[in-house]
């Protein structure tokens, strides 16, 4: 996959919840991606992180990916490509980062995908509950979703169950592809995943309450 040195441009951070892309900016601006994680839902998944988020969750292990700042700047185009041409994935995991926050860009991303790769099944981390999700990019990346984890992190509620940070957060099966796990996703918490990079070590997955990082 291309990540190119462009960086994202300053109008790519919304600057409202229900802010409208007047034109389509082909650039996702991305915290990360993990072309294959299993801590981060069943099978073996592609991850993508986005940067900026407009919540500011106590105890977020993300934190450093809140800012709504220039990352890497990746054409969906290219990302999906990379998707597709991952043989050995089960899935994609969306997470930020808000993934609502570029919403319209991850629609088209998936639709991308899909298009040659049906049987992906769609995991969506949002800290807006589905109710909020009213407007149209937010909407039209649900329709491409199966399964939406909702809801802002509360730490004194992570519970150490299930594919979710806290216990206030709700699962929603949107299609009947992800049910067959469903048994797994709502009880079973994943063990974390470092992964080493050139330039650090990248964290995936669910940490326990008593984790430290
Ligand atoms: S919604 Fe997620 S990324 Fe955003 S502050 Fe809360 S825990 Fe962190």
């Amino acid at each position: 996959m291309r990540i190119l040195n462009k960086k994202a441009r300053d109008s790519d951070c919304p600057k409202g919840l229900h802010y409208k892309y007047k034109t389509m900016n082909p650039f996702l601006n991305l915290a990360h991606i993990c072309p294959s994680t299993r801590a981060l839902g069943p099978g073996n998944r592609f991850a993508v992180w986005v940067q900026g988020c407009p919540f500011n969750c106590k105890g977020c292990i993300a934190t450093e990916w809140i800012p709504f700042k220039k990352a890497q700047a990746v054409e969906v185009s290219d990302l999906a490509q990379a998707i597709i041409s991952r043989g050995d994935v089960d899935g994609i995991t969306l997470s930020g980062g808000e993934p609502m926050m570029q919403a319209g860009r991850l629609a088209l991303l998936l639709r991308l995908v899909r298009e040659q790769r049906p049987e992906l099944n769609v995991i969506v981390f949002s800290g807006f509950t589905l109710k909020q999700l009213v407007w149209d990019e937010a909407k039209e990346l649900i329709g491409h979703c199966d399964l939406l984890i909702d809801g802002q992190y509360v730490a004194h509620l992570n519970d150490g169950n299930g594919l979710r940070g806290s216990s206030n957060q709700q699962f929603h099966f949107l299609t009947d592809m992800l049910l067959p796990f469903r048994e797994e996703i709502t009880r079973i918490r994943s063990e974390i995943e470092i992964h080493l990079l050139d330039d650090g070590v990248l964290m995936a997955g669910i940490p326990s309450p008593n984790f430290n990082w």
